[in-house]
């Protein structure tokens, strides 16, 4: 596939810079496609759509933009099939994680952001003071590659819903997603110039959000890049929505049910190959349960199949590219050589797996606290278990990472659970293996960001206030 047409005043058009983006297969290590990059020009151009989108959009009436959000879910239901086909080509997510969590995410995030156009106080009178919520004005919207989908949907549907525009630039390593929805933009009723997007690396990232006529920055991706993306936001006084990397704890307490427990902690650590920034990737036990939950967890792995991330069978696919086998398998091995205990799995390519960026499910004990492995995000599929004694020692080491983004507590009643759950320092917590709801605020604490998304706080975030003072 070649991916070379950016999409302003509201038509696709032909990329002009001078760079390409190769994007390889995971599975076959062959090209997949190529992403062309715009130029300056062509940046120039989309930036100054989405000032003209503004202008017009941010007089809309709340049923115009509920009616355009409707469209576009539409628009990217019927894609669906295509979108999943996509991520398994260019991330390795297999299909029917694409199909059952990285579409219904997506359109999940739409519902709330329309839902959300109806429970938000637009105004407010205050004694004299008619309070107003205004939308801040053009957006820069910066998104990674390992839910393609959902974050580029987590930033762009609120921004529509709260009246302002948008200059999208996807990752250009999953360029297949934000094609297809921008394929749904179009069809959707937008008016032209609301929601563009520009194809580009990190370069073109950092030209737009230092260009003055962006207001606010919105991006998903690690935490080193975000503290980058806030350094330059912050020359011209830009508001900034971060959301960043996590390192997250699942906490099984004494009395928890771990035959209920056990297959989740796994999903949560291994679903997407661990490419997840919610993904759990810490389990803390308490030490007298050490060895029953070893045995567990190791014979649960075999329930999920590794392979061809197109065979609906598969359930583990490869990791999304070299630079992320590379790293996985480093930081295996050096938490192996600092004295962690391997269960399963280990580093490198698994056995019978020649080609491919393939990572067997790796679990470690023993795993000390100040390891990397237990501070550092992997991005892959490896779970550490860390010992502890006290509830105390439970709550000190879920906490003593600089992260926040996360986390479980598993317990016999919902209300230790939730007791304990107050005790940590995340933006969320799944008590019992809950389902994540998608219409309640999420973001990070610490460094995994600043701001929120979903639903009417995702709105919020792209909203001002004006106070007219006597207004009638
Ligand atoms: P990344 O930070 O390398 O890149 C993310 C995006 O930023 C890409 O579009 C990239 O081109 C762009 N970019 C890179 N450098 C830039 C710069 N200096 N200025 C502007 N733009 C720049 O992240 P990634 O590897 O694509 O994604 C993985 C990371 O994302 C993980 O750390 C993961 O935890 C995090 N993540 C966080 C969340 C969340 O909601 N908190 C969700 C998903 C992923």
């Amino acid at each position: 596939m070649l991916y070379d047409r950016f999409y302003s005043r509201g038509e696709f058009q032909y990329c002009t810079g001078p760079t390409q983006f190769p994007v390889y297969n995971p599975t076959t290590e062959t090209q997949e496609s190529v992403v062309k990059t715009c130029s300056d020009e062509d940046l120039e151009a989309a930036i100054a759509s989405a000032m003209a989108g503004f202008e017009a959009w941010s007089c809309s009436s709340i049923e115009e933009r509920h009616r355009v959000l409707v469209n576009l879910e539409e628009g990217l239901a019927q894609r669906a099939t295509r979108i999943a086909d996509s991520l398994a080509r260019e991330i390795g997510c297999p299909v029917w994680l694409g199909a059952l969590m990285q579409v219904p995410m997506a359109l999940k995030g739409i519902q709330f952001a329309r839902e959300g156009l109806f429970e938000l106080k637009w105004t407010e009178q205050i004694g004299n003071g008619l309070v107003e919520r205004v939308p801040v004005g053009v957006i820069a919207a910066i998104t990674p590659w390992n839910f393609p989908l959902h974050q580029i949907v987590a930033k762009v549907a609120p921004a529509i819903a709260a009246g302002c525009s948008v200059v999208l630039k996807p990752s250009e390593l999953a360029p297949g997603a934000a094609q297809l929805f921008m394929e749904a933009v179009h069809e959707s009723g937008l008016p032209s110039g609301v929601v563009n997007m520009v194809w580009g690396g990190p370069e073109l990232g950092e030209q737009l959000v230092s260009h003055p006529a962006i207001q606010q920055v919105s991006f998903t991706g690690s935490t080193a890049v975000g503290k980058k993306i806030m350094t330059a936001a912050a020359k011209q006084l830009k508001r900034t929505t971060l959301e960043l990397g996590g390192k997250s704890a699942a906490v099984v307490l004494p009395d928890a049910d771990l035959d209920t427990a056990l297959p989740v902690v796994l999903r949560m650590s291994s679903v997407n190959s661990g490419q997840a920034c919610v993904s759990q990737s810490r389990l803390l036990v308490p030490e007298s349960l050490l060895s029953e939950v070893e045995a567990k967890l190791t014979s649960l792995v075999a329930m999920w199949p590794l392979g061809d991330p197109l065979d609906p069978a598969t359930r583990l696919g490869p990791v999304a590219n070299a630079r992320q086998h590379e790293r996985v398998t480093t930081m295996v091995e050096a938490a192996l050589s600092q004295g962690a205990r391997l269960l399963t799995g280990g580093p490198g390519r698994p056995e019978g797996k020649e080609k491919g960026w393939f990572c067997p499910i790796t679990i470690l004990s023993d795993v000390q606290p100040d390891m990397e492995i237990a501070q550092e995000e992997v991005f892959g599929p490896v779970l550490v278990i860390l010992r502890y004694k006290s509830e105390a020692e439970a709550i000190a080491l879920a906490n003593g990472t600089k992260y926040g983004l996360s986390g479980a507590v598993w317990a016999g009643s919902p209300e230790t659970a939730t007791s304990f759950a107050r005790n940590l320092k995340t933006g969320q917590v799944i008590i019992n293996g809950a389902a994540q709801n998608l219409a309640t605020p999420f973001g990070g604490w610490g460094e995994s960001g600043v701001g929120r998304e979903n639903g009417r706080f995702g709105i919020e975030e792209c909203l001002s206030y004006r106070s007219l003072h006597g207004a009638h």
